[in-house]
């Protein structure tokens, strides 16, 4: 499963034919819609991420960071605060570089890692937009970008007890509690 934002590069016009989702343009296919990227025999095609029904702005949601780009964090949305049932494999949420934290921030690579659980708010439902700029949002759980073990806290930074990497995040105050 291949996620895309708008621009990205999906292939040649000689490898797919262009299905829905998707333009042409100099001999490329590039995605127009933010979303999962689909073949069916050779038509390449995006679903777009579709808002969900029951997300609205300034709701805390639980997500997995599925895609990370140089300004840009794709989250699949796993629940919402105050509500028992998972939202797992429903929808994408992006969560920009400058929505991250407060203070300016270049790369969000130093804030936000693969495969990171984040909490964030949503600050845009039509458009599936996040936020972590509160003190309380951030990542609730990380794991190691060298050995895959799960990261503690020591401080403002993150440490692996395994090898002993130090790696930075834009922390939540419930990292490794268990709760959020
Ligand atoms: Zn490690």
């Amino acid at each position: 499963m291949k996620f895309v934002i708008p621009g990205d590069r999906i292939g040649l016009v000689e490898e797919y034919v262009a299905g829905n989702g998707v333009y042409e343009q100099s001999g490329e296919i590039l995605a127009a819609v933010a979303g999962r990227v689909v073949v069916r025999e050779k038509t390449v095609s995006v679903e777009p991420v579709k808002k969900l029904p029951c997300i609205e702005r300034d709701d805390v949601i639980l997500g997995r960071v599925v895609d990370l780009r140089n300004s840009m964090a794709l989250v699949e949305l796993v629940r919402k605060k105050g509500f028992e049932r998972s939202l797992m494999h429903t929808g994408v949420a992006a969560l920009h570089v400058s929505n991250v934290q407060k203070d300016y921030l270049k790369d969000i690579g130093d804030a936000i890692g693969y495969m990171d659980i984040v909490k964030a708010r949503v600050i845009d439902a039509k458009n599936l937009k996040l936020s972590t700029k509160e003190v309380e949002m951030g990542v609730l759980k990380a794991i190691c970008s060298s050995c895959r073990h799960e990261l503690v806290r020591d401080g403002k930074v993150l440490k692996c007890p395994n090898c002993g990497n130090v790696e930075r995040r834009k922390i939540s105050p419930d990292y490794g509690k268990g709760r959020w």
